[in-house]
């Protein structure tokens, strides 16, 4: 079974007279990282927000684990099961040290305080914050947030986590710290990653990519066959990350990747 279906997915503004999601039909499998990418506007916010139920489709339907967001019933188990992450973790604090926050959100779920403080051990292993648990989060680095934000999160074991341009905000030691946690969480933990993102970098490191255009996903391509991709990447006007421009330049000359690159970079 998918872990979530769009069905015919739309969305429409109440102020707007034109759909910003036009008829998506998709699945998305467990354990797999899934990134969505498109210019500003094509509607990618909006659909991450169908993902949990914070929003509802004004036409058709989402389905996590079979069950549509739409059904009262669900709503709870979805919100549990599909945790999001935003751009900005500052707002999602609400105690006074990282250790606090992340057991706060386990108290409103009701988990037990001895298997608290094992998940507490437990998610600052895996994203690395052990060594901040004492600190107040606003005094963290934009990285450290974020990772703790993030563990706040995976502490109430959700299936699928859903990045909306969480990396955007970051320096690049920021945005590195995220992307080896977003790796290591899928392929060490089998978690399902939904990430959104502007940078056709950090989409080449998933499984695969939906390019969105015009609240239509334009193409759903596994990362496996970027380089079939690149030519109408590049027709797009998408910036391509220098390897894969290497490799684009490459191939119109008619050379070995490794030449070019000796000519390029010298020896
Ligand atoms: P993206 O995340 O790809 O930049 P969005 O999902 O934010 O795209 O926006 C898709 C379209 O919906 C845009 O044309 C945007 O102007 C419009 N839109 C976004 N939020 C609202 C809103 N609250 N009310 C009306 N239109 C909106």
């Amino acid at each position: 079974m998918a872990i979530i279906e769009l069905r015919d997915l739309e969305y429409q503004y109440e102020e707007s007279d034109e759909k910003v999601l036009k008829g998506l039909n998709k699945k998305i499998h467990q354990g797999e990282w899934l990134s969505i990418i498109g210019a500003n506007g094509s509607g990618k916010s909006t659909l991450s927000r169908l993902f949990n139920g914070l929003s509802q489709p004004t036409g058709g339907s989402v389905l996590v684990l079979g069950k549509k967001t739409t059904e009262e019933d669900s709503l709870q188990m979805i919100r549990r099961e599909v945790g999001m992450v935003f751009q900005n973790p500052e707002h999602q604090f609400v105690a006074p040290t990282v250790r606090d926050d992340i057991a706060f959100g386990m108290e409103n779920a009701g988990v037990p305080r001895e298997v608290m403080l094992e998940r507490i051990d437990e998610v600052s292993r895996w994203v690395n914050i052990e060594h901040i648990l004492h600190m107040e989060p606003h005094r963290l680095s934009g990285g450290q947030k974020q990772r703790a934000a993030i563990a706040g999160i995976l502490a109430l074991r959700p299936q699928v986590m859903v990045f909306d341009e969480s990396t955007s905000m970051l320096d690049p030691n920021g945005r590195k710290e995220i992307l080896e946690t977003m790796n290591r969480l899928c392929r060490e933990s089998g978690l399902t990653i939904i990430s959104i993102t502007h940078y056709l970098e950090e989409a080449f490191m998933s499984d695969r990519i939906w390019f969105m255009k015009a609240g239509r996903i334009e193409k759903d391509v596994t990362t496996a066959n970027i380089p079939d991709q690149l030519e109408w990447m590049e027709a797009e006007g998408m910036p391509l990350p220098y390897k894969y421009q290497l490799y684009r330049e490459a191939k119109k000359r008619r050379i070995d990747i490794r030449t070019l690159r000796t000519m390029v970079e010298g020896e």
